[in-house]
């Protein structure tokens, strides 16, 4: 295939067998990674809609490889998931926030992260002493860290997804709901979901300017959030346009390429402070 030719080998694609050779030397590959510190935190910043203030960033992985560049994502994380394999890079991304976290707030800011958690994560049993483990570590309060989780990885198994958000809350981590409105949900479920956020999907915000359904779809979402007592953030924020929508609806938070892209960490503090100035 084109992806295939492109790439080479590394990359996941609909198709690939689990048990193949190409996906044996995706996973050698991926471990390799994680022992040469190819992989790479990106930050991208969440505002408050109403004051422009900085809230917090959102943790995004990506993949410097030595031959290729900077890999994307969505091309080794739903491989990953399928492998099983997520849970190390889960375990990396959360020790890097942590330390990054450490690092912001020595340069005096407190800032809140976002972490992506995928449906293997919320099937593992370890995970919430993991959590506790590394917030003891790095001498950190629980509720710096929202762990985001999209409706399907919920969906996937419910009554398990839930155990283990009632332990992530118990230890104070905060909870949101990731690409809302995307995920085949069930709404009186998500009401006994101990979450604190919802996050409108971005193809909702990217449309709303032109599309009165999506602008309809966005109301609505705040409202709901609202109205449940949950904060809610918009992301996919392109324009000026959009921020000032948003605003007007009385979204919380957002996130997007108007306000910033996803940057190297060592380049966070920095765009941080000369936003603020
Ligand atoms: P996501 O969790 O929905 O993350 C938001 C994605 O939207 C990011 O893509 C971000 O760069 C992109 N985005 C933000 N603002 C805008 C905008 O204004 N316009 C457009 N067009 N895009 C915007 P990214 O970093 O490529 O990540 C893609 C997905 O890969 C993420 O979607 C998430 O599902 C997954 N992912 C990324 N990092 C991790 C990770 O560390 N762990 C897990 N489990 N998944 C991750
Ligand atoms: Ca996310
Ligand atoms: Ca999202
Ligand atoms: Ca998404």
């Amino acid at each position: 295939t084109a992806k295939q030719k492109q790439s080479g080998t590394m990359v996941y694609h609909p198709g690939l067998d689990a048990h193949s050779q190409e996906s044996l030397s995706l996973l050698s590959e991926l471990r390799r990674a994680v022992e040469h510190n190819e992989l790479r935190l990106y930050l991208q910043p969440k505002v408050d809609l109403h004051t422009g203030r900085i809230l917090g960033a959102e943790s995004l992985v990506r993949w410097q490889h030595p031959q290729r560049g900077l890999v994307p994502p969505m091309l080794f994380i739903p491989f990953a998931e399928q492998t099983g394999f997520i849970r190390t890079l889960t375990t990396w991304i959360i020790e890097q926030s942590a330390r990054a976290w450490r690092e912001m707030y020595a340069h005096g800011l407190d800032l809140r992260l976002s972490i992506n958690l995928s449906t293997r994560d919320l099937l593992d049993q370890d995970l919430p002493a993991k959590l506790e483990q590394l917030i003891k570590t790095h001498d950190m309060n629980a509720q710096v860290l929202c762990l985001e989780i999209t409706e399907s990885a919920i969906m996937d198994d419910p009554q398990r997804a839930q155990q283990t958000l009632e332990r992530l809350h118990e230890l104070g981590f905060k909870l949101s709901i990731d690409d809302f409105g995307t995920g085949y949900s069930s709404l009186a479920y998500l009401k006994r979901l101990p979450v604190h956020e919802l996050k409108i999907d971005k193809s909702f915000v990217m449309a709303m300017e032109r599309d009165l359904d999506d602008a309809k779809i966005v109301r609505s979402t705040v409202d709901l959030a609202h109205n449940l007592g949950l904060r809610v953030v918009a992301e996919g924020i392109e324009t000026a346009k959009a921020w000032k929508l948003l605003d007007a609806l009385h979204c919380d938070e957002g996130q997007g390429y108007f306000i910033a892209k996803p940057m190297p960490e060592q380049e966070f503090v920095a765009w941080v402070q000369a936003w603020q100035a």
